[in-house]
């Protein structure tokens, strides 16, 4: 590719937005876990949807794959571009206007390199609330977070992005806008074309807006964390929770004791904010309307006094809640220090949550007898983030656990991704966990979008 193809990049993005020194390059072409490093012939920082559409015109026209990219921070390796000749990194992260905001109606419209955490802060200076909620939220954008279908903390009661998203403008391999801003609640005019998009990992075109719904404010906010011997009692607890606050509950993740004493040995200074047991549920309940904590509060009791759990401690107060939260987020971290880990971000129905983790558990223990399993996650939904801490000093092979633990997900008719995706880093997985029929109807949307394969190659299929 000569010097000239690659300069013609600057003349449309500025040259501040054109990136070419290797050294300057290198944050953007690894992924969050500096486990994957690609090459490219240069990072793009396209400030509008009219430069994006023009850096694909271009790309195409002389051949070059795009990689899109946000805030990279996702997990599965499909914003870095490796394995690529000829490949140049499309980062929005110069897109970040707020283009508009309804708050009467409930909407905003972004650009796509808004980062989560300013659009929730938007959302709260209108008097509106932005629900999706995760620990990268100060980094990923709105992009990437459309591309990938997040989820987070809060899908129990709002649902991952793609119940968030009500409009979407896309450019598309060709270089064409596909403009689909539109407010509207209900639309059944037409294939609903923004799904393809949601959840695609850039696979299909660049993401440059969306329309997001808002909701409106909660002012009652109950979080508490409940001690019990099992996991069992962890989903019962869980299922006596949901069926006595419904709606009202939004996030329900389990925590094993083991995650509990990871973090503890690196913060001991740091009191557990409940009676240590063998598992952990927080639960989290809140509503637009202020003043229920009392009933609330009466409900969780309940649940102690019948039994099902042996203790619940009630954050009464914001730092009280950061402080619950923060043994369940920093979870990753702590393992980190005790070995590697092999990862399954994977999902079973939440009835099967328990024979899961009791049967994965079973069968990595006996397959890898030095490894620890740290099993936690949105109980919810059936989210479990099953890892695997592998001790430093053994040369087990992550691929081998996974091979092991995806079969058992499979066996229970679970995903073996609920919220990272495939990227680059399942891809050879994915065909053995779909139908031939749903990987050709995957693939001819693929060749339909994007007939010469430049728009993010390797990544999913
Ligand atoms: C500490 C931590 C916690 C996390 N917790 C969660 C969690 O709870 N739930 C969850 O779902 N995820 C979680 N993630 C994963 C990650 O934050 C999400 O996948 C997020 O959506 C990625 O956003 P990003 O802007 O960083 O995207 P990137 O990493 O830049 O890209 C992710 C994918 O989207 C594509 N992409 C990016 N921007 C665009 C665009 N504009 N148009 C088209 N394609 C695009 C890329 O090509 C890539 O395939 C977590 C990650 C970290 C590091």
């Amino acid at each position: 590719v000569s010097r000239d193809t690659i300069e013609a990049l600057g003349d449309i993005v500025g040259h501040d937005g054109l990136i070419v020194d290797p050294a300057l390059m290198q944050p953007y072409l690894s992924d969050w876990r500096d486990r994957f490093h690609g090459r490219a012939l240069a990072v793009v920082r396209p400030r509008s949807t009219a430069e994006v559409a023009r850096v694909v015109e271009h790309c195409v026209a002389a051949g070059i794959a795009m990689v899109p990219q946000g805030g990279n921070t996702g997990l599965a390796a499909g914003a870095t571009p490796v394995g690529l000749e000829r490949a140049v990194v499309i980062n929005t992260s110069r897109m970040r206007a707020v283009r508009n905001i309804d708050a009467a109606a409930g909407t905003i419209a972004v650009e796509s390199g808004c980062v989560l955490s300013d659009v929730q802060a938007a959302a709260r200076q209108a008097g509106r609330y932005f629900p999706l909620s995760l620990a990268a939220e100060g980094s990923a954008q709105i992009g990437g977070l459309i591309s990938t279908n997040a989820g987070g903390t809060a899908v129990l009661r709002y649902g991952s992005m793609r119940a968030l998203v009500l409009g979407l403008e896309v450019v598309l391999p060709d270089g064409s806008v596909l403009n689909g801003m539109r407010t509207l609640r209900k639309d059944n005019a037409g294939f609903d074309w923004k799904q393809w998009f949601i959840g695609a990992e850039g696979t299909l075109g660049i993401v440059t807006a969306a329309v997001l719904r808002l909701f409106p404010a909660q002012h009652t906010i109950r979080t508490a964390l409940f001690s019990l011997p099992t996991i069992e009692d962890a989903m019962r607890a869980f299922a006596a929770v949901e069926s006595a606050l419904g709606e009202l509950l939004v996030a329900a993740e389990i925590i094993p004791d083991i995650a509990v004493e990871m973090r503890a040995r690196f913060h001991p200074s740091e009191a557990f904010p409940a009676p240590r047991d063998g598992w952990y549920l927080l639960a989290e309940a809140t509503s637009a309307l202020s003043g229920l904590e009392d009933q609330i509060d009466a409900v969780l009791l309940d649940i102690v006094e019948a039994g099902i759990a042996k203790g619940c401690t009630v954050a009464n107060n914001p730092a009280q809640r950061e402080a619950i939260w923060a043994w369940r987020e920093t979870i990753t971290e702590s393992e980190r220090r005790f070995g590697t880990s092999a990862k399954h971000d994977v999902s079973v129905p939440v009835s099967a949550v328990v024979p899961f983790v009791e049967e994965a558990g079973a069968a990595v223990a006996a397959a890898f007898p030095s490894t620890t399993v740290v099993a936690f996650g949105h109980a919810g939904d059936g989210n479990i983030h099953f890892n695997v801490v592998i001790p430093q000093q053994e040369s087990i092979a992550a691929e081998d656990v996974n091979v092991l633990v995806h079969r058992i997900v499979a066996a229970y008719g679970g995903s073996i991704t609920a919220e990272h995706g495939i990227g680059r880093y399942r891809r050879d997985e994915l065909p053995a966990h779909r139908s031939e029929a749903e990987m050709s109807a995957m693939r001819a949307l693929k060749q339909a979008l994007d007939p010469r394969g430049l728009m993010n190659p390797g990544a999913v299929l």
